[in-house]
């Protein structure tokens, strides 16, 4: 499992100057609900060959004082919860100052490991003023600089060995995971409830292999995977925001960890940012993904043509991924319930999908003769061999005279007879050019 790493201080000692640092290119995901008082992020990081998710608790916080000590109580508060590691940021310009006092108490209070990491200590000769930071009550402390990374290998150095080890693999692990997702009281744990309602199928209840959810081993249609529960554990949280936030971390991190997300969303309040947040996020870790609109029952005046429309509202906040198997259920009437984990099986099958490279070769080569690559600057490009590449999802790799003349449009054309022709649907297809 992922270790997490979360970052915490006030504002304005460089959390996110140093965040932004560790997780480098990689994208970040925003936390957009709680965006009025605070943004939080959430990224990845490595270093020594360990990767680790990190998260920003807090951005800025508008707002009085008193307002603001509330607020970086739950912001700890969260960092103790969800991470296996802190980095306590205080600022060396400010110095110590009372909500570092504060912080300190709290962290020290929890007995989870945290750095103190003195920020902004741009010179040797800030490296002076940092020692009255010892008066937090650490045995050492970290300088850094966020803006020119000084210091920032001597910190991560010591955060890593700090990290859980990787658990080993169990046999339960290399069976098929389907990840149940989404926001909260969208229906994930009516919809598991359900299922498991018809326990005959349950092969055994496994103890999660996360902190944050409930793996059950399930056997249906002649095929066994594991159903990974998100919402199964519900968390003390007394903030409504927090709710949404832990709901999304947990989503993040069951979808790193398996095959296919069920991302399950409330019909009557539609496919939201939120709930394409975590589409995206599946998307781009090249996740099977089934959507399941969710209260059908609640929908009204439904005729025959509201399923279509429906369908074409969500693909359309899916663009240009819209080659993905939507299912209208009601958890409620158990209308459907079933006719999704089927589909969830077959997009796991799609995403496994194996094509013999005489084949793929003969179906595609005479597509690209008919349609080849424009030429560009008066140079044909010529497509000579395809291959799928041995990857745990569908990518392929084409093999091309002038592979950097081959743009955006035709891989999209490629990616699309690949599809059109084999049947990937739910699942994200990547298409390389390489140089033959
Ligand atoms: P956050 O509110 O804790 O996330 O802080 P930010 O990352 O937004 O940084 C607050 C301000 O401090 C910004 O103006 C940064 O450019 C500045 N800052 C961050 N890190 C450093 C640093 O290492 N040295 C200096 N001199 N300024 C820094
Ligand atoms: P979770 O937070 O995603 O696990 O959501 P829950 O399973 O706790 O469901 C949230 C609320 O929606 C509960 O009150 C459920 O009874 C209700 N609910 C779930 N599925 C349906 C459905 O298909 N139809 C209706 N009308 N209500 C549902």
């Amino acid at each position: 499992m992922m270790s997490i790493v979360a970052i915490v201080g006030r504002p304005n000692v460089g959390k996110s100057t140093f965040f932004n640092r560790l997780i480098q290119r990689r994208e970040a995901i925003v936390d957009a609900v709680s965006g009025v008082t605070r943004d939080r992020h959430y990224g990845k990081s490595d270093w020594n060959g360990k990767e680790f998710s990190v998260i920003d608790t807090g951005g800025y916080v508008r707002g009085s004082d008193d307002v603001f000590e509330a607020e970086i109580d739950k912001q700890v508060e969260l960092a103790i919860d969800e991470a296996d590691v802190i980095i306590f940021m205080v600022d060396v310009e400010s110095g110590v100052t009372g909500m570092d006092e504060e912080v300190a108490k709290l962290l020290r209070k929890s007995k989870k490991p945290f750095f103190l990491a003195v920020n902004k200590v741009d010179s040797a000769m800030r490296e002076n003023d940092a020692v009255e930071f010892y008066s937090l009550g650490v045995e050492k402390y970290y300088t850094i600089s966020s803006i020119n990374g000084s210091g920032s290998g001597d910190l991560l150095d010591d955060l890593v060995k700090a990290l859980p080890e990787k658990e080993e693999r169990t046999e339960e692990d290399e069976l098929p995971r389907f990840a149940v997702v989404g926001r909260p009281n969208a229906g994930k744990s009516s919809f598991i409830n359900a299922l498991i309602g018809e326990d005959r199928y349950i092969v055994t209840d496994i103890a999660g292999t996360t902190r944050d959810s409930i793996d059950t081993k399930y056997n249906r249609f002649g095929f066994e995977f594991n159903l990974v529960d998100t919402a199964g554990i519900r968390k003390k949280s007394k903030v409504k925001e927090d709710l949404e936030f832990y709901s999304v971390m947990r989503s993040v991190r069951a979808i790193e960890h398996c095959d296919v997300i069920i991302l399950v969303f409330d019909a009557t309040r539609g496919f939201d940012g939120q709930v394409q947040n975590i589409f995206w996020l599946a998307q781009r870790n090249n996740k099977g993904i089934v959507i399941l609109a969710n209260k059908w029952d609640l929908v009204e005046d439904k005729d025959n043509s509201t399923v279509k429309e429906f369908e074409a509202y969500i693909k359309k906040e899916c663009e240009p991924f819209v080659d993905v198997p939507i299912v209208f259920i009601s958890v409620l009437n158990k209308q459907r319930i079933f006719k999704a984990i089927e589909t969830a099986v077959d997009v796991y099958k799609n995403r496994s999908k194996r094509i013999k490279t005489s084949e793929l070769n003969e179906e595609m080569l005479p597509l690209i003769e008919a349609y080849p690559p424009p030429q560009h600057k008066g140079k044909y490009v010529k497509i000579k061999y395809v291959t799928q590449l041995p990857t745990p999802y569908p990518s392929f790799a084409f093999f091309a005279n002038l592979p950097q003349y081959v743009k955006e449009p035709y891989k999209r054309f490629l990616e699309n007879k690949l599809r059109a022709k084999f049947n990937f649907k739910g699942v994200p297809v990547t298409v390389y050019i390489r140089k033959k």
